[in-house]
């Protein structure tokens, strides 16, 4: 195979459709210099490479080094320099890029091919020893990091020492011979941390370099970050190898990052910050606070530092130029990276803008306004997930507010919670179920686990482009980063603003809308839907097949659904109902009675309040298909267990407590999952199902009467295997139906069907199907049993798998297509054979993941069912599926 892509001087080996093989980053530069773009000259190592490296124990194919020496030379006709010149010596970047970018997840390295020898041209060459010297510091720093394992601290600690002893506060108040002083320092620090004096020889740095970037992706921030983006392992990452270009020389170099348009508003203005003579990370580890690119973002932000606009107008003219070039060619938000070098501008990256759910849908109506891209496309632009966002709190305006501090709104959402300063601290809390604001001077990618688990960010150092930032949109979640009058004190665990001081566990809200930061808790609004989404939504509805309902089993949530666009329930678990402490004494009472005349009792005080609970429901989803699945959990969940209870019962009943306890150790279950639940419970005890067929009947009736909708009641029997149990249950609920038609006087319809969660129910539908109207694929259970994998239990060794890429995915987040979904498939494909207008549906935690939902497209389900929350996540997702 060929294992190394060129790019440079106009054209390109490689081009952006090849982001697998090359990784996003690789393939964007390629394209880019296509394009004919100012892209540094370099080569791809392609992500086959990195899939080989890890299954030949860390090895490379043979052929590779030929390869990336034909590159090298590429690159040195294009430079006119060589590795390791005495007077031009070539000095290149080594930079990681997956499929997906992982932004801050691994690592890159700069400036190598420098070496106590090739410092000297470098200083000459650019007439300029300081910035020589200052590049070859970074170099080891960065590569004794990173490839040597010598932590980024141990060198800081040296250099703090340096400024310490000078009196000095910023690193561009050091002088040549100080760097040059600590380079020695650094060498050192690596002879003693390693055994081995810092590599000289370019080649050696170069395989050292492209080794630790593929190791790389599989150190634990990486693997971390895979888990919660469900990134597969498999994918491996690429390695670009790239000729250098300064932003570290002087006054009239810069480098910087930008996006084409507002990555949190969404509004058409070029938004980003830049550094004036730094180098690389600069801008986004928050050591300085940059600059804004714009004259406009600058006046807003009321900054008095110049912006890029003013400081180098024929270089930000150029760049401006680049951007509208970029945006028109991929027709979407780009997120870009450059460096200036004695005013000329160099491009380093280019990828779509990661953005807010709120920005992806402006930019997406916008540019179907502009004529950018049609409604279809813009329906595909939305990741469905990214919903989510709108759909959380945020402040209300009326509230009484005590403001702590104002800083950027990095991303949108409000969220309180209790201080914590340690990402450690983040996780305890929230593992214990207790909100929490992660405060940091700034955050890094080790902090990925605590900002997932803590509900909003709050950093006092950083833009809107720092890792905090960045970060915190990605997941959705608020964050304000960069006050810079805050002050946090990690030692003390104080954090204080205008002479307020708080401490860890004290409650404060953020809003990462307004940036605002406020002390205590303060009550918040259900976020108004914006004229865009509804744009868009009307968009998607227009194009998707499949209907979306919502799994509800109380009012309050039948009717967020609704709001949010369900088209009826696809699932009532009925057993919610009966765990209401109210009733459970009842159910204890039906269940421990020991003859059909005191379960009789038991559920005749059921009856109405079941009832009560129906036409509720019916009556909100006023006309629109309602499923109600009788009871399905395991008996045992009912079982009264400490003495005190069953003495309750006993009383109740004015049975013998003795008598009950031994009767509750018979209904004890090893396997109550497996065991005495479903459809079992209507076989053992007909009279719950008659029970549950009659409050269902009278509540369409009297829901019927009050709303002058009719209800067409969908009733379904879980757990079933064999056709002949839900023949069973049928001829009760249809005798029900009978006997309430006769009382009332009233006729109507309904449907029986059955909840298919068991893989003899799938390769049994034909047979099944006899019996029942609707199939819905409970996929929770189906994925459970399929597998023969216990849900409950699962969390403790699938996180094992995912970690060993023995599976990409959580099988019960998302619906495993070649097993589980077979069974689907099995299923529809025999319960139509027998009954060709059978109404088919999904009702797990699948029916509302958009991976999912793309598959029952492709088996032609009638609809999906799924939270609430997940409604208009599963109304896009559908309509992406049909296009
Ligand atoms: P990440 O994926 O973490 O963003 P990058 O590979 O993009 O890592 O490198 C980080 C930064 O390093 C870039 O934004 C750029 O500023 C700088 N950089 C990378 N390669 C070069 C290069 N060839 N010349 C100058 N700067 C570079
Ligand atoms: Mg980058
Ligand atoms: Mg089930």
């Amino acid at each position: 195979g060929k294992w190394v892509y060129t790019f440079g001087d106009g054209s390109a080996e490689g081009d952006a459709s090849q982001r697998d093989l090359l990784g996003g980053k690789g393939a964007n530069l390629a394209e880019m210099a296509s394009l004919g773009l100012p892209v540094p000259p370099g080569m791809t190592i392609t992500t086959e490479v990195c899939t080989y490296f890890y299954e030949h124990d860390r090895n490379y194919p043979p052929e590779l080094e030929a390869e990336v020496n034909a590159a090298l030379d590429k690159i040195a006709a294009s430079t006119g320099r060589t590795f390791g010149d005495p007077k031009m010596p070539l000095l290149v970047s080594v930079r990681s890029g997956a499929r997906i970018s992982m932004p801050g997840m691994m690592d890159t390295v700069l400036n190598l091919g420098l070496n106590d020898d090739t410092v000297g041209a470098l200083a000459e060459n650019a007439g300029d020893e300081r910035f020589a010297v200052d590049s070859y510091r970074r170099f080891i720093q960065m590569y004794g990091d990173v490839v040597l394992g010598v932590e980024m601290r141990n060198f800081d600690e040296h250099l703090e020492a340096l400024k310490e002893e000078k009196g000095i506060e910023l690193d561009t108040e050091l002088t040549a011979d100080d760097w040059r002083g600590l380079i020695e320092v650094y060498k050192e620090l690596v002879l003693k941390e390693t055994g081995k004096p810092f590599p000289q020889d370019p080649k050696d740095q170069l395989w050292g370099a492209i080794g630790a970037v593929f190791g790389s992706w599989r150190n634990d921030r990486a693997i971390t970050y895979r888990r919660l983006h469900q990134i597969p392992e498999r994918w491996g990452t690429a390695v670009t190898v790239q000729a250098m270009v300064f932003g570290n020389m002087g006054d009239t170099s810069a480098t910087g990052v930008a996006f084409t348009r507002n990555p949190s508003t969404g509004e058409k203005q070029l938004y980003g910050e830049f550094l004036i003579n730094a180098q690389g990370e600069d801008v986004v580890a928050g050591i300085r606070t940059p600059q804004d690119i714009t004259e406009r973002a600058r006046i807003e932000a009321g900054s008095e530092r110049p912006s890029l606009e003013r400081s180098l107008p024929d270089a930000f003219k150029q760049f401006r130029e680049v951007c509208d070039k970029l945006e028109g060619h991929y027709r979407d938000v780009q997120d870009l990276e450059f460096t200036i070098e004695r005013g000329k501008l160099w491009m380093l990256q280019t990828r779509a803008g990661k953005r807010t759910a709120k920005a992806a849908l402006k930019i997406a109506v916008d540019m179907v306004d502009e004529g950018l891209i049609s409604e279809d496309e813009a329906v595909k632009r939305i990741e469905p997930n990214s919903l989510d966002q709108l759909l959380h709190p945020m402040i209300d305006p009326k509230a009484k507010t005590d403001q702590f501090a104002k800083a950027l709104p990095a991303s949108p959402g409000a969220a309180s919670g209790e201080i914590v300063f340690t990402s450690e601290e983040a996780e305890r809390l929230a593992a214990s179920g207790r909100p929490c604001i992660l405060c940091r001077i700034e955050t890094s990618p080790e902090d990925i686990s605590g900002m997932h688990a803590a509900g909003g960010i709050f950093t006092t150092r950083g833009g809107m482009t720092s890792h905090a930032a960045v970060v915190a949109r990605g997941m959705g979640k608020p964050c304000v980063s960069g006050a810079g009058g805050v002050k946090i004190d990690y030692a003390k665990g104080t954090i204080s603003s205008n002479g307020v001081t708080l401490k860890a566990g004290d409650k404060i809200t953020i809003d990462g809308g307004t940036g605002e930061v406020f002390v205590g808790e303060v009550p918040m609004l259900k976020p108004e839907l914006s004229g865009d989404f509804q744009r868009l939504m009307g968009w998607a509805d227009g194009t998707r097949r499949m209907r979306v309902r919502t799994n509800a089993d109380t009012p309050h949530d039948a009717k967020t659904a609704r709001e949010f666009g369900a088209e009826g329930i696809g699932l009532c678990r009925t057993e919610h109902m009966f765990f209401d402490p109210a009733r459970i004494m009842a159910m204890r009472e039906m269940i421990l009675a020991d003859d059909t005349d005191g379960r009789r009792a038991a559920l005749d005080k059921l009856l109405p309040m079941q009832r009560e609970d129906f036409t509720q429901l019916f009556e909100i989803m006023a006309g629109l298909p309602v499923t109600i699945r009788l009871l399905d959990p395991p008996l045992h969940e009912f079982i009264p267990h400490t003495d005190e209870e069953i003495s309750d019962v006993a009383r109740a009943l004015g049975a013998d407590p003795e008598k009950l306890k031994n009767r509750a150790r018979m209904l004890a279950e090893f396997n109550p999952m497996l065991g005495h639940r479903g459809v079992r419970l209507a076989v053992s005890y007909p009279e719950i199902a008659e029970m549950q067929a009659r409050a269902i009947f009278e509540a369409a009736i009297a829901a019927a009467q009050k709303t002058g909708a009719p209800v067409v009641p969908e009733v379904m029997v879980p757990l079933v295997g064999l056709k002949s149990e839900l023949e069973f249950v049928k001829k009760r609920i249809d005798a029900t139906a009978k006997a309430v038609s006769e009382e009332t006087g009233q006729t109507f319809t309904y449907q029986v069907g059955t909840m298919v969660e068991l893989p003899r129910a799938a390769l049994n539908a034909d047979k099944i199907a006899e019996q029942a109207e609707f199939f819905s694929f409970g996929t929770n259970d189906l994925t459970q049993t399929t597998f023969g994998i216990s849900r409950d239990d699962a969390g403790v060794f699938l996180g094992s798998y995912l970690r060993e890429a023995i599976i990409d995915v959580d099988p019960f987040v998302s619906l495993d297509t070649e097993g589980v979904g077979e069974l689907i498939r099995i299923g529809a494909e025999r319960g139509r054979a027998t009954r060709p207008d059978i109404k088919l549906g999904i009702c797990g935690e699948h029916g509302g993941d958009p991976a999912s939902i793309k598959f029952c497209e492709t088996v032609k389900l009638d609809y999906v069912s799924c939270s609430p929350f997940r409604v208009p996540i599963a109304r896009l997702a559908a309509a992406q599926a049909a296009l």
